[in-house]
């Protein structure tokens, strides 16, 4: 048996975990991150958890096989560097080099989406399925392809991004990309609030509910209020559409559905679903089936894991 460090970055605190090449996660931890943070404390955090996870479960640095690192950001992984990753305001990293440097052992890295698309379709809802795409969906929506178990990434990093498919060509709203119209303007946790609190403004939620976000919506609309119900049911709408376009390129036999959006379960799924099957072909949405994600905020470590694995293994 083989243990792999798995490291998931995020921009308010990075997970990490030991994971054995059955995909069990042996330890996990989280150290606090946060924008621009030097890189000489990202290090520091992250050495920390690797030697107290190490402690507690009694392994040696030599037993550690590797350690696989998921990002938000762009990264070019021929060169190894982190070319913007936003949440942490990092910019041309080298990061590779430093973490092999900080760690002492051989680095893999990824982009987060891709690695926790790895995580699902390895131990999660795509698992035994031979081609997995999974989306996450919050802020923005994020995903990544797997394809007998190993991930499609495109000749440089970019394959899975379908959160800027332009879906609305005419007066669709500015994406983060700098795009218009983009499936994310109009799928997201952030869609879902926007469109709330124009609806809010109309006079279809009452002025004093707060809308700070997706989960307020979605608890309106589960007690029964018809205009946020409504909003859930759009942007629902809108994804599975989206979905529809990528599975009819792919033809995948799993789409797993996961982040902040998708713990309205069924709810969401339903008119997911429904959407989906307008503009799938048959053919496609016969052999597929769209599932939530099983693994939560693990999906990142235990995809980490697995990615290192497979490259450093
Ligand atoms: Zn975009």
């Amino acid at each position: 048996m083989t243990v792999f460090f798995a490291v998931d970055i995020g921009g308010t605190s990075t997970k990490t975990a030991l994971v054995d090449d059955q995909g069990t996660v042996l330890d996990k931890r989280s150290f606090k991150t946060w924008r621009h943070i030097p890189l000489a404390d990202f290090s520091q955090g992250m050495v920390q958890a690797l030697s107290e996870g190490m402690d507690a479960i009694g392994l040696q640095r030599r037993d550690i096989g590797g350690a696989g690192i998921g990002i938000a950001g762009f990264l070019d992984l021929n060169r190894g560097t982190v070319v913007e990753a936003i949440n942490v305001g990092w910019a041309n990293v080298p990061f590779i080099d430093l973490a092999q440097d900080a760690l002492k052992m051989r680095v893999t890295i990824d982009n987060d989406a891709n690695v926790a698309a790895l995580g699902e379709a390895w131990m999660g809802a795509g698992r035994g399925a031979r081609s997995v795409l999974c989306a996450t969906v919050g802020t923005g929506i994020g995903s990544g392809i797997v394809i007998d178990g190993q991930l499609y990434r495109g000749v440089n990093g970019m394959a899975g991004e379908i959160g800027h498919l332009v879906v609305q060509r005419e007066n669709g709203y500015l994406c983060n990309c700098g795009m218009h119209g983009c499936l994310e303007t109009l799928a997201s946790a952030t869609a879902m609030v926007r469109l709330a609190q124009q609806v809010q403004q109309q006079g279809g939620i009452s002025p004093e509910i707060m809308i700070d976000g997706a989960k307020t919506v979605m608890d309106l609309a589960q007690h029964g209020n018809p205009a946020a119900q409504q909003v859930v049911q759009e942007v629902a709408h809108w994804l599975g559409y989206g979905l529809s376009l990528v599975a009819n390129t792919l033809n995948p036999d799993v789409i797993v559905i996961g982040g902040g959006v998708s713990s309205a379960g069924e709810a969401f799924l339903g008119p997911v679903r429904m959407a989906f099957l307008e503009t799938a072909l048959k053919r496609v949405s016969e052999a597929v089936e769209i599932r939530l994600a099983v693994l939560g905020n693990d999906a990142g470590v235990v995809g980490a894991g697995r990615m290192a694995a497979q490259r450093l293994g």
